[in-house]
Protein backbone atom coordinates (compact mmCIF):
# COMPACT_ATOMS: atom_id res chain seq x y z
CA UNK A 1 0.00 0.00 0.00
CA UNK A 2 1.05 3.70 -0.87
CA UNK A 3 1.57 6.10 2.41
CA UNK A 4 1.84 9.97 2.47
CA UNK A 5 4.79 10.82 4.71
CA UNK A 6 3.78 13.19 7.67
CA UNK A 7 6.95 15.29 8.70
CA UNK A 8 7.34 13.07 11.84
CA UNK A 9 7.63 10.40 9.38
CA UNK A 10 4.34 8.63 10.42
CA UNK A 11 3.08 7.01 7.12
CA UNK A 12 -0.62 7.30 6.26
CA UNK A 13 -2.07 4.76 3.79
CA UNK A 14 -3.16 6.70 0.41
CA UNK A 15 -5.97 4.40 0.86
CA UNK A 16 -8.78 3.78 3.47
CA UNK A 17 -12.09 2.22 4.22
CA UNK A 18 -14.75 5.44 4.47
CA UNK A 19 -17.96 4.65 6.97
CA UNK A 20 -20.26 6.96 6.57
CA UNK A 21 -24.18 5.55 5.88
CA UNK A 22 -22.63 2.42 7.10
CA UNK A 23 -25.25 1.11 8.87
CA UNK A 24 -23.82 -0.05 12.51
CA UNK A 25 -24.57 -4.27 11.77
CA UNK A 26 -23.04 -3.52 8.39
CA UNK A 27 -20.21 -1.67 9.29
CA UNK A 28 -19.02 -4.00 11.81
CA UNK A 29 -19.24 -7.10 9.46
CA UNK A 30 -17.06 -4.13 6.60
CA UNK A 31 -14.31 -3.12 8.72
CA UNK A 32 -13.84 -6.84 9.82
CA UNK A 33 -13.61 -8.00 5.94
CA UNK A 34 -12.10 -5.18 5.12
CA UNK A 35 -8.59 -5.44 7.63
CA UNK A 36 -8.88 -9.51 6.60
CA UNK A 37 -8.28 -8.18 3.02
CA UNK A 38 -5.41 -5.80 4.02
CA UNK A 39 -7.18 -2.56 4.34
CA UNK A 40 -4.86 -0.62 7.23
CA UNK A 41 -6.75 3.07 7.52
CA UNK A 42 -10.25 3.51 8.29
CA UNK A 43 -12.02 6.66 8.40
CA UNK A 44 -14.46 7.35 11.35
CA UNK A 45 -16.41 9.76 12.91
CA UNK A 46 -19.22 10.27 15.57
CA UNK A 47 -21.88 11.75 13.78
CA UNK A 48 -21.66 7.99 11.59
CA UNK A 49 -23.33 6.91 14.40
CA UNK A 50 -21.19 3.73 14.47
CA UNK A 51 -18.14 4.18 15.92
CA UNK A 52 -19.28 1.36 18.53
CA UNK A 53 -19.73 -1.12 15.84
CA UNK A 54 -16.25 0.17 14.17
CA UNK A 55 -14.55 -0.82 17.74
CA UNK A 56 -16.32 -3.74 18.24
CA UNK A 57 -14.88 -4.82 14.73
CA UNK A 58 -11.09 -3.50 15.48
CA UNK A 59 -10.91 -5.33 19.04
CA UNK A 60 -11.98 -8.15 17.80
CA UNK A 61 -9.14 -7.95 14.42
CA UNK A 62 -6.78 -7.08 16.68
CA UNK A 63 -7.42 -9.98 19.31
CA UNK A 64 -7.37 -12.36 16.59
CA UNK A 65 -4.22 -11.56 15.27
CA UNK A 66 -5.61 -10.15 12.06
CA UNK A 67 -3.68 -6.63 12.75
CA UNK A 68 -1.86 -4.80 15.09
CA UNK A 69 -2.82 -1.64 16.62
CA UNK A 70 0.48 0.29 15.47
CA UNK A 71 -0.31 -0.82 11.80
CA UNK A 72 -3.51 0.77 11.53
CA UNK A 73 -4.06 4.60 10.57
CA UNK A 74 -7.53 5.41 12.11
CA UNK A 75 -9.03 8.89 11.62
CA UNK A 76 -11.66 10.35 13.38
CA UNK A 77 -13.04 13.91 13.52
CA UNK A 78 -14.53 16.39 16.02
CA UNK A 79 -18.65 17.49 15.63
CA UNK A 80 -19.67 20.57 15.22
CA UNK A 81 -21.44 20.96 18.84
CA UNK A 82 -18.35 20.47 20.42
CA UNK A 83 -15.83 23.33 19.18
CA UNK A 84 -15.27 25.12 22.60
CA UNK A 85 -11.81 23.66 23.58
CA UNK A 86 -13.23 22.68 26.83
CA UNK A 87 -15.02 20.10 24.79
CA UNK A 88 -12.54 18.61 22.36
CA UNK A 89 -11.02 16.20 25.21
CA UNK A 90 -14.46 14.97 26.15
CA UNK A 91 -15.32 14.21 22.50
CA UNK A 92 -12.60 12.65 21.76
CA UNK A 93 -12.33 10.77 24.77
CA UNK A 94 -15.91 9.20 23.79
CA UNK A 95 -14.56 8.62 20.12
CA UNK A 96 -11.77 6.74 21.83
CA UNK A 97 -14.16 4.80 24.53
CA UNK A 98 -15.97 3.83 21.20
CA UNK A 99 -13.22 2.91 18.87
CA UNK A 100 -11.72 0.95 21.82
CA UNK A 101 -8.41 2.59 21.20
CA UNK A 102 -5.82 4.69 23.52
CA UNK A 103 -5.20 6.97 20.47
CA UNK A 104 -6.00 8.42 17.22
CA UNK A 105 -3.28 8.68 14.50
CA UNK A 106 -5.47 12.10 13.00
CA UNK A 107 -8.53 14.22 14.58
CA UNK A 108 -9.86 16.43 12.15
CA UNK A 109 -12.37 19.45 12.68
CA UNK A 110 -15.32 17.72 10.75
CA UNK A 111 -16.61 21.08 9.46
CA UNK A 112 -16.20 24.91 9.83
CA UNK A 113 -19.45 24.98 11.38
CA UNK A 114 -19.92 25.57 15.04
CA UNK A 115 -23.63 24.25 16.98
CA UNK A 116 -24.56 24.77 20.33
CA UNK A 117 -23.17 21.71 22.94
CA UNK A 118 -26.10 19.00 22.11
CA UNK A 119 -27.62 20.06 19.02
CA UNK A 120 -26.23 17.47 16.45
CA UNK A 121 -27.90 19.11 13.15
CA UNK A 122 -29.78 22.47 13.61
CA UNK A 123 -33.71 22.93 13.54
CA UNK A 124 -33.57 26.72 13.27
CA UNK A 125 -30.59 29.24 13.19
CA UNK A 126 -30.80 29.33 17.00
CA UNK A 127 -28.56 26.32 17.12
CA UNK A 128 -26.03 27.22 15.74
CA UNK A 129 -23.19 29.55 16.61
CA UNK A 130 -21.73 31.72 14.14
CA UNK A 131 -17.44 31.91 13.28
CA UNK A 132 -17.30 35.43 15.49
CA UNK A 133 -19.38 33.40 18.23
CA UNK A 134 -16.98 30.12 17.92
CA UNK A 135 -14.03 31.01 15.94
CA UNK A 136 -12.11 28.26 14.07
CA UNK A 137 -9.01 29.35 16.05
CA UNK A 138 -10.38 28.92 19.51
CA UNK A 139 -11.31 25.55 18.47
CA UNK A 140 -8.02 24.56 17.18
CA UNK A 141 -6.55 25.85 20.49
CA UNK A 142 -8.51 22.47 21.95
CA UNK A 143 -7.38 19.99 18.80
CA UNK A 144 -3.75 21.32 19.75
CA UNK A 145 -4.41 20.49 23.54
CA UNK A 146 -5.76 16.54 23.05
CA UNK A 147 -2.39 16.63 20.51
CA UNK A 148 0.19 17.95 23.33
CA UNK A 149 -1.38 15.01 25.73
CA UNK A 150 -1.09 12.26 22.79
CA UNK A 151 -4.66 11.71 22.65
CA UNK A 152 -4.20 11.67 18.85
CA UNK A 153 -1.30 11.77 16.62
CA UNK A 154 -1.64 14.30 14.00
CA UNK A 155 -4.32 16.89 13.84
CA UNK A 156 -6.12 18.73 10.79
CA UNK A 157 -9.23 19.93 9.20
CA UNK A 158 -11.78 18.82 6.99
CA UNK A 159 -14.63 21.07 4.60
CA UNK A 160 -11.53 23.70 4.96
CA UNK A 161 -12.01 26.24 1.90
CA UNK A 162 -8.42 27.91 1.05
CA UNK A 163 -9.16 31.20 2.94
CA UNK A 164 -10.15 29.78 6.05
CA UNK A 165 -7.01 27.32 5.97
CA UNK A 166 -4.56 30.27 5.20
CA UNK A 167 -6.33 31.83 8.63
CA UNK A 168 -5.66 29.16 10.86
CA UNK A 169 -2.52 28.57 9.26
CA UNK A 170 -1.44 32.23 10.19
CA UNK A 171 -2.85 32.00 13.80
CA UNK A 172 -1.76 27.71 14.75
CA UNK A 173 0.87 26.74 17.23
CA UNK A 174 0.91 23.81 15.51
CA UNK A 175 0.20 23.71 11.88
CA UNK A 176 -3.03 21.63 10.69
CA UNK A 177 -1.58 18.08 8.61
CA UNK A 178 -4.68 17.19 7.16
CA UNK A 179 -7.36 18.93 5.09
CA UNK A 180 -10.38 16.44 3.96
CA UNK A 181 -12.51 17.62 1.57
CA UNK A 182 -14.36 16.32 -1.61
CA UNK A 183 -12.16 15.56 -4.32
CA UNK A 184 -12.98 14.04 -7.69
CA UNK A 185 -12.60 14.46 -11.46
CA UNK A 186 -16.03 16.84 -11.22
CA UNK A 187 -14.60 18.57 -7.96
CA UNK A 188 -10.71 18.86 -8.63
CA UNK A 189 -10.25 22.01 -6.76
CA UNK A 190 -6.60 22.51 -8.01
CA UNK A 191 -6.13 25.82 -6.34
CA UNK A 192 -6.88 24.43 -2.74
CA UNK A 193 -4.55 21.49 -3.75
CA UNK A 194 -2.03 23.48 -4.82
CA UNK A 195 -1.92 25.71 -1.52
CA UNK A 196 -1.90 23.06 0.44
CA UNK A 197 1.12 21.53 -1.07
CA UNK A 198 3.16 24.69 -1.10
CA UNK A 199 2.11 24.82 2.62
CA UNK A 200 2.62 21.08 3.87
CA UNK A 201 -0.85 20.20 4.51
CA UNK A 202 -1.69 16.71 3.16
CA UNK A 203 -5.26 16.40 1.61
CA UNK A 204 -7.98 13.51 1.98
CA UNK A 205 -10.56 12.86 -1.32
CA UNK A 206 -13.82 12.05 0.60
CA UNK A 207 -16.63 11.22 -2.11
CA UNK A 208 -14.27 9.79 -4.36
CA UNK A 209 -16.82 8.00 -6.37
CA UNK A 210 -19.66 10.68 -6.24
CA UNK A 211 -21.03 9.17 -3.27
CA UNK A 212 -24.38 7.86 -4.97
CA UNK A 213 -25.63 6.17 -1.65
CA UNK A 214 -26.32 9.97 0.03
CA UNK A 215 -29.85 10.59 1.36
CA UNK A 216 -32.21 11.50 -1.28
CA UNK A 217 -32.65 15.03 1.27
CA UNK A 218 -28.83 15.80 -0.20
CA UNK A 219 -29.09 14.62 -3.78
CA UNK A 220 -29.87 17.53 -6.53
CA UNK A 221 -32.48 16.74 -8.81
CA UNK A 222 -31.17 15.06 -12.08
CA UNK A 223 -27.47 15.53 -10.64
CA UNK A 224 -24.50 13.67 -13.06
CA UNK A 225 -23.23 10.32 -11.71
CA UNK A 226 -19.56 10.59 -11.52
CA UNK A 227 -18.83 6.65 -12.29
CA UNK A 228 -21.83 6.71 -15.06
CA UNK A 229 -19.15 9.33 -17.00
CA UNK A 230 -18.77 8.26 -20.58
CA UNK A 231 -15.06 9.03 -20.13
CA UNK A 232 -13.98 7.22 -17.05
CA UNK A 233 -15.86 4.43 -18.69
CA UNK A 234 -13.48 4.89 -21.57
CA UNK A 235 -10.29 4.49 -19.71
CA UNK A 236 -11.60 1.41 -17.23
CA UNK A 237 -12.74 -0.05 -20.63
CA UNK A 238 -8.94 0.36 -21.74
CA UNK A 239 -7.39 -0.59 -18.47
CA UNK A 240 -9.69 -3.52 -18.17
CA UNK A 241 -10.90 -1.95 -14.72
CA UNK A 242 -13.77 -0.14 -13.26
CA UNK A 243 -14.73 2.94 -13.60
CA UNK A 244 -14.67 3.12 -9.57
CA UNK A 245 -11.09 1.87 -9.95
CA UNK A 246 -10.34 5.04 -12.50
CA UNK A 247 -11.97 7.13 -9.85
CA UNK A 248 -9.79 5.40 -7.21
CA UNK A 249 -6.53 5.32 -9.01
CA UNK A 250 -6.76 8.82 -10.04
CA UNK A 251 -7.17 10.41 -6.55
CA UNK A 252 -3.93 8.30 -5.43
CA UNK A 253 -1.97 9.15 -8.83
CA UNK A 254 -2.74 13.24 -7.44
CA UNK A 255 -1.09 12.06 -4.00
CA UNK A 256 -3.72 12.42 -2.03
CA UNK A 257 -5.41 10.22 0.64
CA UNK A 258 -8.79 8.80 -0.94
CA UNK A 259 -11.44 6.82 1.58
CA UNK A 260 -14.00 4.99 -0.21
CA UNK A 261 -17.24 4.13 1.46
CA UNK A 262 -18.52 0.53 1.04
CA UNK A 263 -19.76 -2.06 2.86
CA UNK A 264 -19.45 -4.93 -0.11
CA UNK A 265 -16.92 -7.47 0.25
CA UNK A 266 -15.93 -7.93 -3.34
CA UNK A 267 -16.29 -3.95 -4.12
CA UNK A 268 -13.61 -3.38 -1.05
CA UNK A 269 -11.19 -5.83 -2.50
CA UNK A 270 -11.65 -4.18 -5.66
CA UNK A 271 -10.74 -0.64 -4.74
CA UNK A 272 -7.82 -1.55 -2.80
CA UNK A 273 -6.56 -3.51 -5.76
CA UNK A 274 -6.99 0.17 -7.49
CA UNK A 275 -4.21 2.04 -5.68
CA UNK A 276 -2.15 0.13 -7.34
CA UNK A 277 -3.41 0.64 -10.81
CA UNK A 278 -1.03 3.23 -12.96
CA UNK A 279 -3.06 5.59 -14.93
CA UNK A 280 -1.77 6.99 -18.22
CA UNK A 281 -0.32 10.92 -18.65
CA UNK A 282 -2.92 10.73 -21.32
CA UNK A 283 -5.72 9.41 -18.91
CA UNK A 284 -4.69 11.83 -16.55
CA UNK A 285 -5.17 14.43 -19.38
CA UNK A 286 -8.35 13.35 -20.25
CA UNK A 287 -10.02 13.27 -16.39
CA UNK A 288 -8.64 16.81 -15.61
CA UNK A 289 -10.47 18.16 -18.33
CA UNK A 290 -14.07 16.62 -16.61
CA UNK A 291 -13.99 19.11 -13.41
CA UNK A 292 -16.92 21.38 -13.62
CA UNK A 293 -16.94 22.23 -9.59
CA UNK A 294 -19.34 20.11 -9.22
CA UNK A 295 -19.80 19.16 -5.25
CA UNK A 296 -22.20 16.47 -4.46
CA UNK A 297 -21.95 17.15 -0.65
CA UNK A 298 -22.91 21.27 -0.81
CA UNK A 299 -22.86 21.85 2.23
CA UNK A 300 -26.43 23.50 1.67
CA UNK A 301 -27.80 21.53 4.93
CA UNK A 302 -25.76 24.21 6.76
CA UNK A 303 -28.05 27.10 5.44
CA UNK A 304 -30.89 28.27 7.78
CA UNK A 305 -33.01 31.13 6.50
CA UNK A 306 -32.12 32.75 10.13
CA UNK A 307 -28.35 31.45 10.40
CA UNK A 308 -25.40 32.34 10.49
CA UNK A 309 -24.14 30.29 7.29
CA UNK A 310 -24.71 30.52 3.75
CA UNK A 311 -23.28 28.03 0.61
CA UNK A 312 -21.04 31.15 -0.10
CA UNK A 313 -19.38 32.09 3.35
CA UNK A 314 -19.06 28.27 3.85
CA UNK A 315 -16.95 27.35 0.90
CA UNK A 316 -15.75 31.37 0.40
CA UNK A 317 -16.92 30.88 -3.10
CA UNK A 318 -19.26 33.59 -4.45
CA UNK A 319 -21.50 30.99 -6.70
CA UNK A 320 -21.63 28.08 -6.94
CA UNK A 321 -21.40 26.09 -10.68
CA UNK A 322 -22.05 22.82 -12.21
P1 LIG B 1 -18.26 7.32 -1.97
O1 LIG B 1 -17.17 6.57 -1.32
O2 LIG B 1 -17.95 8.27 -3.07
O3 LIG B 1 -19.38 6.32 -2.51
C1 LIG B 1 -19.92 5.28 -1.72
C2 LIG B 1 -20.92 4.53 -2.57
O4 LIG B 1 -20.25 3.89 -3.67
C3 LIG B 1 -21.70 3.45 -1.86
O5 LIG B 1 -23.00 3.44 -2.39
C4 LIG B 1 -20.97 2.17 -2.24
O6 LIG B 1 -21.85 1.08 -2.21
C5 LIG B 1 -20.55 2.48 -3.66
N1 LIG B 1 -19.34 1.78 -4.08
C6 LIG B 1 -18.20 1.57 -3.36
N2 LIG B 1 -17.29 0.92 -4.09
C7 LIG B 1 -17.84 0.71 -5.31
C8 LIG B 1 -17.39 0.08 -6.49
N3 LIG B 1 -16.17 -0.45 -6.57
N4 LIG B 1 -18.23 0.02 -7.56
C9 LIG B 1 -19.48 0.56 -7.47
N5 LIG B 1 -19.96 1.18 -6.39
C10 LIG B 1 -19.15 1.26 -5.30
O7 LIG B 1 -19.11 8.16 -0.90
P2 LIG B 1 -18.99 8.71 0.57
O8 LIG B 1 -19.37 7.66 1.53
O9 LIG B 1 -19.73 9.99 0.57
O10 LIG B 1 -17.45 9.10 0.78
C11 LIG B 1 -16.49 8.20 1.28
C12 LIG B 1 -16.13 8.48 2.72
O11 LIG B 1 -15.61 9.79 2.88
C13 LIG B 1 -17.32 8.48 3.69
O12 LIG B 1 -17.84 7.19 3.91
C14 LIG B 1 -16.71 9.16 4.88
O13 LIG B 1 -15.87 8.27 5.60
C15 LIG B 1 -15.91 10.27 4.19
N6 LIG B 1 -16.67 11.55 4.07
C16 LIG B 1 -16.30 12.60 4.84
C17 LIG B 1 -17.00 13.79 4.77
C18 LIG B 1 -16.57 14.96 5.60
O14 LIG B 1 -17.39 15.89 5.79
N7 LIG B 1 -15.36 14.96 6.10
C19 LIG B 1 -18.10 13.93 3.90
C20 LIG B 1 -18.44 12.84 3.10
C21 LIG B 1 -17.71 11.66 3.18
P3 LIG B 1 -21.56 -0.26 -1.32
O15 LIG B 1 -21.29 0.18 0.07
O16 LIG B 1 -22.84 -1.02 -1.45
O17 LIG B 1 -20.39 -0.94 -1.97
Amino acid sequence: MKCLEFVNGDQMPMLGLGTWKSAPGDVYKAVKEALKLGYRHIDCAPIYGNEVEVGRALAESIAEGVVAREELWLTSKLWNDCHAPEDVQPALEKTLADLQIAYLDLYLIHWPVALKKGSLFPNTGADMLSLEEMPLAQTWSGMEAVLAKKLCRHIGVSNFSLPKLQGLLEVAQVRPEMNQVELHPYLQQPELLDFCRKNAVHMTAYSPLGSPDRPLALKAENEPLLMADPVIGQIAQQHGCTPAQVLISWAVQRETVVIPKSINPARMEANLAAASLALRVDDMEKIAALDRHRRYVSGDFWVLADGPYTVGNLWDEKKEEG
